[in-house]
């Protein structure tokens, strides 16, 4: 069967569910999902306090200051964040503040140091006893306001929202230390190939190393899933399903190799036993044999079955595996990020199929560019080091020319862009 890369995403998330939840340490949770809904108990900042250095006063003393008259009040006490001050500003008095230490009672507005004479006090041995304001102060000038950043019994943080750095301090502010999110799926990785060596074997004639288990459970991990390597499966049908039987624990299988003809039959007759099993004729390049199944007794254990080839089954994993992860893990935004990029080279596309072409997409000006990485071969693994991003060109539109505009799945965002 011939399908669509959509309508094989389309089949494959219909089987993909989102997990159950899992509480941990916050700390533990960077990326996961919420699975309840953070209310504060308690507000934030809990007092008014002050946002600068400087002293606190009554607005109304400062009326009329200026640098020529500036109006002289007498320094009570000192409040520093976590020493605050219990004395009273009234009339005519200010007390010293820092940053962060709550507003003294009585005061309603704070004067940052430069507005004030403390260096000229300071530098001519003058006693701290008093201090001159120079500028007139608004009521609530330079205050932090009790709950101005979270109100009593607001919904903070909503059930499904993904913990970034900033969702975990808003966490440990209101202070909790742990969370309560959508666990991480534990997914199978199984290299299959006679040709096939684990990396510490050196190479003897004709094998190679098994790099596809590596580049998988990196993506896993990249995505918030948890790999789970069962090495090397042999291209025989005992040693495909003593491998499998050990992935039957795990939230996902993927396989990789043994979906083109050569392997074809067995994989296929394997997985036919576990349960039920699609091959698909994927309209994409690099990438056209695809195998998506249920396994496992209750047929609940999604099975993805990817290329051999290096740049392939990297390139599907993209497509395939990677919404399947994200879906699972709660989240909502699936699609992969694209940019619009100018193609700097002729590329054609004569098959038919959807090709996604390795390229380098640096900017210029408003400009996204992509430049092809150089040979396409889907063996070719360092194309995929060289690139940035997987230009999309379009099915059955013969190629695109140098100067039109490609929609490019971004690969990651380190070089700025
Ligand atoms: P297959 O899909 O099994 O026919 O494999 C296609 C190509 O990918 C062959 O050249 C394999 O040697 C290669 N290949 C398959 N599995 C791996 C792997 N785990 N690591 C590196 N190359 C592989
Ligand atoms: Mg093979």
């Amino acid at each position: 069967m011939a399908i669509s890369v959509e309508q094989a995403q389309e089949e494959i998330l219909g089987y993909i569910h989102v997990l159950g939840p899992e509480r941990k340490p916050i700390l533990e949770c960077l990326g996961q999902v919420l699975a309840e809904d953070i209310h504060a108990e308690s507000e934030i900042p809990p007092w008014d306090n002050s946002a600068m250095d400087g002293y606190a006063v009554r607005a109304v003393d400062t009326r009329g200051a200026s640098e020529a008259s500036p109006r002289v009040l007498s320094v009570i006490d000192e409040a520093a964040a976590g020493s605050p001050s219990q004395a009273r500003v009234a009339r005519g008095m200010a007390i010293r503040i820092m940053t962060g230490a709550p507003l003294p009672a009585g005061a309603d507005a704070v004067v940052q140091f430069e507005h004030t004479d403390e260096q000229i006090r300071r530098a001519s041995m003058e006693d701290a006893s008093h201090i001159g304001i120079l500028r007139p102060a608004k009521k609530g000038l330079n205050i932090r306001n009790r709950g101005e950043d979270i109100a009593v019994g607001s919904r903070v943080l909503p059930r499904g929202t993904v913990l970034r750095p900033a969702e975990i301090g808003v966490l440990a502010s209101l202070g909790h230390s742990t969370a309560r999110v959508v666990r991480r799926p534990v997914i199978s990785v199984l290299a299959t190939g006679d040709e096939l060596v684990d990396i510490d074997v050196p190479l003897a004639p004709g094998k190679i190393h098994n790099s596809n288990t590596y580049t998988i459970a990196a993506e896993i991990t990249r995505y918030g899933g948890i790999p789970r390597i069962l090495g090397i499966g042999r291209d025989s049908m005992e040693s495909l399903n003593e491998k499998i039987d050990e992935s039957l624990s795990s939230d996902m299988l993927i396989t990789c190799g043994g979906v083109s003809r050569g392997d074809y039959d067995m994989v296929k007759n394997v997985l036919a036993q576990r349960g039920q099993i699609n091959f698909w004729t994927v309209h994409m390049k690099p990438g056209k044999p695809l195998a998506f199944g249920m396994i496992g007794r209750d047929r609940s254990i999604p099975h993805l079955g990817l290329p051999g080839n290096p740049v392939s089954s990297m390139v599907t994993f993209e497509q395939f595996v990677r919404p399947a992860i994200l879906k699972m893990l709660g989240k909502e935004n699936l699609a992969k990020p694209t940019v619009l990029a100018i193609i700097q080279r002729d590329v054609t596309n004569r098959d038919g199929r959807r090709e996604l072409v390795r390229v380098t997409v640096t900017r210029h000006g408003r400009e996204y560019h992509a430049v092809p990485t150089g040979p396409q071969g889907s063996g070719i693994l360092t194309s995929m080091v060289k690139a940035n991003g997987l230009a999309i060109i379009p099915e059955d539109t013969g190629g695109v020319k140098k100067g039109d505009v490609v929609r490019v799945q971004m690969l990651d965002w380190s070089r700025s862009l």
